[in-house]
């Protein structure tokens, strides 16, 4: 009878789950609508339902299944297996949702945030796997990552570390939703990406952007300035360069402070591939002392699933491998 853990990818608008068996193989790729409007309680309703539902479609039994990776948005206490807060979900204020889940599912759960989970993904299965010193960011609608020293992730006292998106990059730059000004994110998230290709359309000039965008500068997304980029728009063009070397600048600085033998960078924005990788190479170059800025920059291989596959991943090493030290109360 083969074994198998579930990853679970909670986002504030869909809710993903797969299958991992003892091998690291997966299957069983499911996703569902959050319904986070219906609060705490009904979206672990949905997380249970989509494990069992998932389970039964790919036909495992409960037996088989031996634990639960859960990736939740926000500041979570792993160790308690709570939810501290989560700005994207209504009403979660200190929800012990590893219990909740795992008396629904009758296994134990590990939790952690949803941006280290697919870090963890990124880590073990996909573009850091073999590699012990390793940034994983999630270049999304945020900016957030996962630091691997010497194969453990580091969390820092109160798991706030790797907040590289709320890292100045610009002294006198707009202000952050965390109040600082000049953070990363507002360049190089895809909501940054976005505003700088509006204020840069209302400063004049003519641009495929707009046309793209339906003639609305209001709807224009990272993924519109991707495309006017990819089709040669110098203005796009401009956006993308600047992005990379707000980038390039923190990513820099990260390499100087942890000599890292790999920075994978994922999300929404990646989109962009070479486009922003190769720039941001340059600039990690010019700028970083000599031993780091040797530094491998590469895209994440996992793409959507990696939050899912990392949930996965890190349960099949804590359940089914056994390498974890995680209690369990309940
Ligand atoms: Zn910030």
């Amino acid at each position: 009878m083969s074994q198998y853990v579930a990853g679970v990818d909670l986002g504030g608008t869909n809710i993903a789950a797969i299958l991992m068996d003892a091998t690291g193989r997966t299957r069983g790729w499911m996703t569902w609508p959050t319904e986070a409007s219906g609060g705490p309680d009904r979206v672990i309703e949905r997380i249970i339902a989509l494990i069992k539902f998932t389970m039964e479609q790919n036909g495992i039994t409960e037996q088989q299944l031996l634990g639960i990776g859960l990736g939740v948005p926000g500041l979570v206490n792993s160790q308690e297996g709570k939810s501290v807060f989560s700005p994207n979900l209504p009403g979660w204020r200190d929800i012990p949702v590893a219990e909740m889940v795992g008396r629904g599912c009758g296994v134990p759960v590990i939790i952690d945030n949803d941006v280290r989970m697919a870090a963890w993904g990124e880590k073990l299965l996909g573009a850091g796997r073999g590699w012990e010193d390793v940034i994983c960011l999630t270049l999304g609608t945020g900016i957030g990552s996962g630091i691997f020293i010497q194969g453990k992730m580091f969390k820092g006292r109160d798991e706030s570390a790797g907040e590289i998106g709320h890292v100045t990059v610009e002294k006198d730059g707009p202000r952050c939703n965390c109040g600082n000004f000049g953070c990363l994110e507002m360049y190089a998230s895809g909501r940054g990406i976005a505003r700088q290709a509006r204020e840069t359309l209302e400063q004049g000039g003519s641009s495929l952007l707009l046309e793209l965008a339906g003639g609305d500068a209001s709807s224009i997304t990272a993924a519109t300035v991707c495309r006017a980029a990819i089709q040669g728009d110098p203005l796009a063009r401009q956006v993308m360069e600047k992005t990379a070397l707000y980038l390039g600048i923190a990513l820099a600085g990260l390499a100087n402070i942890l000599n890292p033998q790999r920075i994978v960078l994922g999300g929404g924005v990646m989109g962009a591939g070479e486009l922003l990788l190769e720039p941001v190479r340059r600039v990690v170059r010019e700028r970083a002392m000599p031993l780091n800025r040797e530094v491998e920059i590469v895209a994440a291989e996992l793409g959507e699933r990696a939050g899912a596959i990392g949930a996965a991943a890190l349960a099949r090493q804590e359940f089914i491998l056994g390498e974890g030290r995680t209690k369990w109360i309940w």
